[in-house]
């Protein structure tokens, strides 16, 4: 575990390198991380601490930390967060500030969902959070961003990282084989949505910084050798995913945004979320519904890739590219009383037909640079949809626990929800997807 542990502390100094200094000191993988990370919470000067969990991580982790955290001289509150299904909301994130506010950090037993909720809180008493991880089912234990619902919108909102995230392979290797599979597919997204950060920056001019992708190097590719035995639970396997976790979270954390990992394929699993939210059908893990996504946006960068500069006609396209109103009556209808912050977010993004044109000519121009720079790095969405299939993952829209019209909805739906390029944008503007998705009516 040496090896683990010497790369993740390297891998923050190069953080610290490209960003100065962060909140986040210390990742740390071993069976003594209940402990290590009881040590830290002394040096960080925490002598009353507030730890939440759910029913389900209480039991796989948390007598393991209280103990740890008690010899260690620290005195803990207990809160069990019993909500079914406990989901990152605000108004689950205000109670869990509330019950910190006298005491001098946080410690959160869990996943993606209670990391949020401690990092939120933490933030906003500026108090040092700990992470103590129960499953490599996510990328975001160490990014400075959290995703709360607000009013039913996911919400991705920045905040101070935390200052310590701690697993124990022992624990990691216990949790729920399709949290597992979900935090392998979430390390995929990079596959797709590293095209689309750079493909917003050469048409939309976001800022780009290559330099983040340096979390990836070495690691990605054994991942992806790894996958049966992720799939067969093998701790060395996890491990190494929990790993690639943390520094895929320090990409972010270095970008400064969730770019470098989140492109189309993230606005996709937000939809089926949001979807979940206000129409009350369910929604699957996150990981789960991104690596479909990430299969489907992948397949529309191929199509790009095949298509060759020399057939892009942007004079047709543009006029085949529908209005502004059009678009937004679509809007309207896939949203109702909510469609109001959804336009929000996509007027900022949206162009008229001449300027679509324009954006078209210059992609044209630059595609072949573009495309053959990209082509070297992408993998082809069934490299990727096999990765998943060995690890036990669902790979089609059908395996997921969604509404399945859903997912075909959002392949068109989903760009308007982010003020983000993305391949979706652009696959709408090379007119390989529905501009918007067309009920009919
Ligand atoms: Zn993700």
């Amino acid at each position: 575990m040496n090896n683990i542990n010497d790369n993740l502390t390297k891998a923050l100094k190069t953080v610290q390198k490209m960003i100065g200094p962060t909140a986040l000191q210390k990742c740390y993988i071993d069976l003594d991380a209940a402990a290590r990370m009881a040590d830290f919470s002394t040096d960080l000067g925490i002598r009353r601490c507030l730890v939440i969990s759910d029913s389900n991580t209480r039991a796989a982790a948390g007598e393991h930390v209280f103990l740890a955290l008690r010899y260690a001289g620290n005195g803990t509150t207990d809160l069990v967060l019993k909500m079914e299904p406990l989901e990152a909301t605000i108004e689950i994130a205000e109670f869990v500030t509330e019950k910190a506010a006298n005491l001098d950090g946080i410690v959160a037993v869990g996943a993606g969902t209670l990391s949020d909720l401690a990092k939120y809180a933490g933030n906003k008493l500026q108090k040092p959070v700990l992470l103590y991880a129960t499953a490599p089912s996510m990328n975001g234990y160490t990014s400075s961003i959290v995703a709360l619902r607000i009013k039913g919108l996911k919400q991705t909102i920045p905040v101070k990282p935390a200052s310590g995230v701690f697993a124990d392979p022992e624990v990691l290797v216990a949790a729920p084989s399709r949290m597992i599979a979900a935090g392998f597919a979430d390390y995929l997204s990079k596959s797709s949505a590293s095209a689309d950060w750079a493909v917003a920056h050469m048409l939309r001019s976001e800022p780009y910084q290559p330099e983040a992708f340096e979390f990836y190097k070495g690691i990605y590719d054994e991942l992806l050798s790894l996958a049966s035995e992720i799939g067969a639970g093998k701790p060395e396997a996890i491990t190494k995913l929990m790993q690639g976790l943390l520094l895929s979270g320090l990409s972010m954390l270095a970008a400064g945004a969730s770019s470098p990992v989140s492109g189309g394929e993230h606005l996709i699993s937000h939809y089926l979320d949001m979807k979940s939210a206000f129409e009350g059908v369910s929604h699957d893990l996150h990981g789960a519904q991104v690596g479909v996504a990430t299969i489907q946006t992948l397949s529309l960068w191929q199509q790009i890739l095949n298509t060759g500069p020399t057939s892009i006609d942007p004079e047709k396209l543009s006029s085949n590219y529908p209005s502004e109103k059009d678009i937004e009556a679509a809007i309207e209808e896939d949203w109702g009383p909510v469609a109001k912050t959804i336009l929000e977010q996509w007027r900022p993004k949206s162009r008229t037909p001449h300027e679509i044109r324009m954006e078209l000519e210059v992609f044209k121009s630059r595609a072949d640079e573009f495309l053959g720079m990209i082509r070297k790095e992408m993998e082809t969405p069934q490299k990727i949809a096999q990765a998943i299939q060995a690890v036990g993952g669902p790979i089609t829209a059908k395996e997921l626990t969604i509404r399945e019209r859903d997912f075909q909805k959002a392949i068109s739906n989903a760009r308007f929800l982010r003020n983000r390029f993305t391949v979706l944008d652009l696959a709408a503007e090379l007119g390989l997807i529905p501009p918007f998705y067309d009920s009919g009516n």
